[in-house]
């Protein structure tokens, strides 16, 4: 059985796809079996990240008994094996069921989810089919309190906890700190990803930016966070801002 590990949180827009896209790919980098897959079945863009946009079947049609789970999993010129949502209106009624059922019976080690925000019916049964959670969050009011609510419904499910990620840090004075954000949550920030032009040019590039320019600072945070998730640490290469000056990475 797979570990189901879903990205969630309170509040829209604060980097759930961006980051369920690089973690899985860091992972499989890692060499670890793992596919992404995109539950936000309402909203679904995990396929324009990747510069796919429709697909014959998707994730929508193994949710309503018309395909199976097999027939959906695509892979990406990264290496990234990846399980689209349909962007059609005509898909957005889906009641997603045995989601559980469906994830767990994917042939890899690790699926990390993709999810919509919030605590809606879709939401709710993002949570109940995962092993794991990783809940993620922008250092802005608004982002944590919404994320609170998602925690306190986590615990009630029994699921565990991970941590939460800090994204889009830039670290001004106006901003929740890391503590803060732990202090409010009461539970563990496992990593912080900065703000960074990069992961604006991996959007418009349609590539991961872990692909697009591994040593970036949003990548190394990426790929911390990733080892992590394996119980391992990852070490940046020496010299980095040095060996980036010198045009060497
Ligand atoms: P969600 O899935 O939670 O709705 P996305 O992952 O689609 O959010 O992110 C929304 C947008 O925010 C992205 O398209 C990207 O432009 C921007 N973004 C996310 N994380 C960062 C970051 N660390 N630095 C800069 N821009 C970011
Ligand atoms: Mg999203």
């Amino acid at each position: 059985m797979p570990r189901i590990i879903s990205i969630v949180s309170g509040k829209g827009g604060v980097g759930k796809t961006i980051c369920s896209l690089n973690l899985a790919l860091t992972l499989h980098q890692f060499g670890e079996k793992v596919v992404v897959v995109d539950s936000d079945i309402t909203a679904s863009n995990l396929g324009f990240h990747l510069g796919y946009y429709s697909f014959p079947t998707s994730f929508q049609n193994v949710l309503m008994g018309e395909a199976e789970i097999e027939e959906v999993i695509h892979r990406h010129p990264t290496g990234l094996h990846f399980i689209p949502s349909s962007i059609s209106l005509s898909d957005i009624n889906v009641r997603p069921k045995n989601m559980r059922q469906i994830l767990a019976s994917l042939p890899y080690d690790m699926v990390i989810v993709d999810s919509p925000p919030g605590l809606d019916t879709v939401a709710r049964e993002v949570i109940n089919a995962s092993d794991e959670l990783l809940v993620i969050t922008t250092p802005e009011t608004p982002a944590v309190a919404n994320a609170v609510k998602v925690i306190r419904l986590a615990e009630e499910t029994r699921k565990k906890l991970v941590g939460i990620i800090v994204n889009r840090f830039t670290g001004t004075e106006t901003e929740l700190k890391p503590e803060e954000i732990e202090m409010i949550c009461e539970v563990p920030v496992l990593g912080v990803i900065p703000e960074d032009p990069a992961i604006r040019d991996s959007v418009f590039e349609k590539t991961p930016v872990v692909a697009l320019d591994p040593y970036c600072d949003a990548s190394i945070a990426f790929k911390k966070i990733a080892a992590q998730l394996i119980g391992k640490v990852y070490q940046p290469p020496r010299f980095l801002g040095l060996r980036r000056l010198l045009g060497l990475l």
